[in-house]
């Protein structure tokens, strides 16, 4: 079956006020397969936010194609575009700037129910109860203002407010990122459980490769706005064949200790994407760089199945690898 969203070539550059160009999102491509969850990681700057919002059309994209439901969503007039926002929902990361602290949370749903044509009255209200409950909260809340609830339920209200127009896609947006730990988990919890019950399609924006492990089925992994590697989860985590994943994996805590690594310490800072270096984008921190890195753009390579590496190097880094796991067993 063909993929719920299929983002091709996006690319988002934005002027800065003396007229240079700060390529955010560069030539990114992944597809999302309905019912399944997605995880775009990188560090800050990579270029992930930027990219979830180009998605939705939040931003006006510089150039691609973003397919939902095999409609090129990027290329319809605005009217139109209504029509697919429901479709298409955001939780954003700061649960204490996204919601209005002027309104009660029953106006804040009400509000997105609106946006939906929900008709107004009992049922209304019925329905914001039966959202809150749904996410965790009690129906009484809806009477509250946002200030009166912590972090963590604040989040629970904004995931709320982007199921109550029965979206078929959500963008989290580091959604977890702001709130402790072990709220964390409870939020992360009751995402994958609507996931499930709900048949939802996610995007999962995170800087944490653990918490993206735990909730998503493929990983996209940026950096300075373009993939490195995608693939299954599973696979990536076991066998991270970019230098850029196997550095970030490196450096995640592991939970399972059977699992043996060494950490790769990268040199320097992410550049600016003002002026990313030329060919991959990754060699002035890569402890693998050679010239031939610098000669263009690496192309993305079949890996297996459904696992992609932008790499020059892979094969060879590959038998190196090989010939050091060899000399292990010998
Ligand atoms: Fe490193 Fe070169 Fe591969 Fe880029 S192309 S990741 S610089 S080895």
């Amino acid at each position: 079956p063909a993929p719920l969203l299929r983002v091709e070539g996006l690319c988002q550059y934005f002027k800065t006020q003396d007229g240079r160009t700060v390529h955010a999102v560069e030539s990114l491509t992944f597809d999302i397969k309905r019912g399944h969850t997605v995880g775009l990681v990188g560090e800050s700057g990579s270029g992930k936010t930027t990219a979830g919002r180009a998605i939705l059309r939040l931003l006006e994209p510089t150039a691609g194609q973003v397919f939902f439901n095999e409609t090129d969503v990027l290329s319809l007039p605005s009217k139109e575009m209504k029509r697919y926002r429901q479709k298409m929902q955001i939780i954003f990361q700061d649960p204490f700037s996204s919601l209005n602290p002027r309104m009660r949370v029953s106006q804040i749903i009400g509000e997105a129910l609106n946006t939906a044509g929900y008709p107004k009255g009992e049922a209304r209200k019925a329905r914001v109860e039966e959202l809150l409950q749904r996410v965790g909260l009690q129906a009484e809340h809806a009477d509250r203002y946002p200030h009166e609830f912590s972090g963590g339920q604040r989040q629970r209200i904004g995931i709320a407010r982007a199921i109550a127009v029965e979206p078929d896609f959500i963008v989290a947006d580091e959604s977890v990122s702001a709130l402790d730990v072990s709220v964390q988990a409870q939020v992360l919890n009751l995402l994958g459980e609507l996931q499930r019950s709900l048949g939802l399609t996610l995007l999962f924006i995170a800087h944490d490769l653990t918490v993206v492990e735990y909730l998503c089925d493929e990983v996209v992994v940026m950096y300075l706005g373009r993939v490195m590697e995608r693939g299954p989860c599973r696979e990536v985590y076991a066998r991270p064949r970019h230098p850029y994943t196997q550095a970030l994996l490196s450096a995640a805590p592991v939970p399972d200790p059977t699992r043996k690594k060494q950490r790769i310490v990268l040199r320097g800072d992410i550049p600016s994407p003002i002026s990313p270096p030329s060919g991959c984008v990754f060699r002035t921190r890569c402890p693998y760089a050679t010239a031939l890195c610098a000669a263009g753009v690496p192309a993305e390579q079949h890996v297996s199945d459904e696992h992609w590496v932008s790499c020059v190097r892979l094969h060879e880094l590959n038998l190196q690898e090989q010939g050091r796991h060899d000399n292990a067993h010998q």
